[in-house]
């Protein structure tokens, strides 16, 4: 049987980032991926709005660069009606260091840092046994590998917490769909591309009961668009003209974004999150990400949360006993970042808000309320992951 140190399960930011902090600590692990190499960088679409203090993370790491020349630095996020009326402009200063990179230029460039024997691709994680000495894991193969530390970073629907706790609650889903995907900006008409900002400011279209987000990571905008649902079906044929006619009625800014969207690179997820549990951990396994504590978007946490989490383990498990790096871990992040994934969850219901006076009064504030106020509450959200203690511990290179 293979045996590791330490056995990541999924390459997502988090597990991503958890094996190239051990990495540098000069730690073994094996991070093994369900999906095959070539399909871990095809997921079409999805991005994220990297913070300031993943950045600060990711340069120790070495690869915050690379994230700000392939991602885009945000400038302003620009606030319109559904038929398009600017009522909210907010300006980042300039040392507000965010950027925003496609979920796959992130992977990449978190990837070409890692030693290539440290991953395993095509290794899906169907069985997971906890042992005396660590646990035992069976990939859809039936080869078995143990681990002394077993770290769950494979998403909110996570087969090793399955499997860790069989008795967990259902995800609770937060009543909203969410399509996500690119268009092109050679593919928008000259006309449509005049009513659409610089490339460096991102927009969110708001009306009852829908959002439409977007920002210019690359060569296209990158749009995710919500609507309020019962339930989440989780067909995907036909995305995008669902997408379409759910948004059919608001101007033209939205209709012509999904209008020239690329259709192969459309995705739709529904939106969930989940009530805080005692543990993130039991025995040797330990969870980290949206594995640990999924949220909505609508606070831009998930993934650099999915970063900080394995940051700060990888640097416990580096230093101490899994026993005393488990319970070091949690201290530290489990009470701010479940508040973070309550104030996700309210965000979610005041944006897409079908009651009309609600939504007016979602505006009026937003219109009201000064722009440094609004920044200090995004980026209070970021304060909990804040590393500088630990930054140190990565030796410089050279
Ligand atoms: C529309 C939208 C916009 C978002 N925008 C932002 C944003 O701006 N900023 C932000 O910080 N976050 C954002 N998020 C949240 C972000 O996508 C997630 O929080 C983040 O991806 C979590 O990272 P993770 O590494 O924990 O898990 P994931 O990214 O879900 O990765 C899990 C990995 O595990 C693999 N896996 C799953 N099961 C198994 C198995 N059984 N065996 C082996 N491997 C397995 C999967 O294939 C995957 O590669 C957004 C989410 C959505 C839906």
């Amino acid at each position: 049987m293979n045996r590791q140190p330490v056995l990541i399960v999924g390459a997502g930011p988090g597990g991503l980032c958890a094996a190239l902090t051990l990495q540098k600590r000069g730690i073994r692990c094996l991070l093994v991926e369900r999906v095959p190499e070539e399909r871990l960088f095809a997921d079409v679409g999805g991005g994220y709005d990297i913070g300031l203090n993943s950045l600060k993370m990711l340069d120790r790491l070495g690869v915050g660069d690379a994230v700000r020349q392939q991602g885009r630095k945000t400038a302003a996020v620009l606030s319109f009606t559904s038929n398009d009326v600017l009522y909210d402009r907010m300006t980042l200063p300039e040392d507000v260091d965010a950027v925003g990179v496609l979920r796959s230029t992130l992977q990449r460039i978190l990837l070409d840092g890692l030693d290539p024997s440290m991953l395993r691709c095509d290794a899906k994680v169907v069985a997971v046994e906890p042992q005396h000495d660590g646990v035992t894991v069976t990939l859809h193969t039936g080869e078995q590998l143990h681990a002394e530390v077993l770290v769950g970073a494979d998403g909110a629907h996570s087969a090793v917490r399955k499997a860790t706790f069989p008795k967990d609650p259902p995800l609770h889903f937060c009543g909203l769909t969410c399509a996500w995907g690119r268009t092109p900006l050679d593919a928008l008409p000259s006309v449509l591309a005049d009513q659409m900002p610089a490339l460096d400011h991102a927009i969110s279209v708001t009306g009852p009961g829908r959002i439409l987000l977007a920002g210019c990571p690359g060569d296209s905008w990158l749009w995710s668009a919500f609507w309020r649902t019962d339930r989440f079906t989780s067909s995907t044929s036909g995305s995008l003209r669902t997408v379409q006619q759910q948004f059919v009625d608001w101007g033209p800014r939205t209709t012509g974004l999904l209008h020239h969207a690329d259709p192969d690179t459309v995705v739709k997820v529904g939106i969930f999150d989940r009530d805080p549990i005692p543990s993130w951990s039991a025995g040797r396994t330990i969870f980290i990400g949206d594995a640990a504590h999924p949220m909505t978007p609508f606070l831009g946490q998930g993934a650099n949360s999915a970063m900080i989490d394995a940051f700060v383990l990888a640097n416990l498990l580096a230093d101490e006993t899994p026993e005393s790096a488990f319970s070091k871990f949690e201290r530290r992040r489990k009470v701010p970042v479940e508040k973070n994934v309550a104030s996700a969850r309210s965000l979610a219901r005041w944006m897409t808000t079908e009651n009309r006076l609600s939504a007016l009064a979602f505006r009026s504030m937003m219109r009201l309320v000064p722009s440094s106020l609004l920044l200090r509450a995004i980026t209070s959200a970021d304060h909990v992951n804040d590393v500088t203690d630990l930054i140190p511990k990565i030796p410089q290179p050279g």
